[in-house]
């Protein structure tokens, strides 16, 4: 049950290099950056 621990660890986290916001799995096309910095509109 250990290995589950480390598995979870060893997952790279996403975070916005603009704002430092955790990136959801879905945004993982925008980059490096989360829904709010990478938004067309601003
Ligand atoms: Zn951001």
């Amino acid at each position: 049950m250990m290995n589950v621990i480390e598995f979870f660890r060893n997952l790279p986290k996403k975070q916005c290099t603009k704002c430092g916001h955790a990136i959801h799995e879905q945004a993982d096309c925008y980059g490096n950056e989360c829904d709010e910095c990478s938004h067309p509109a601003r």
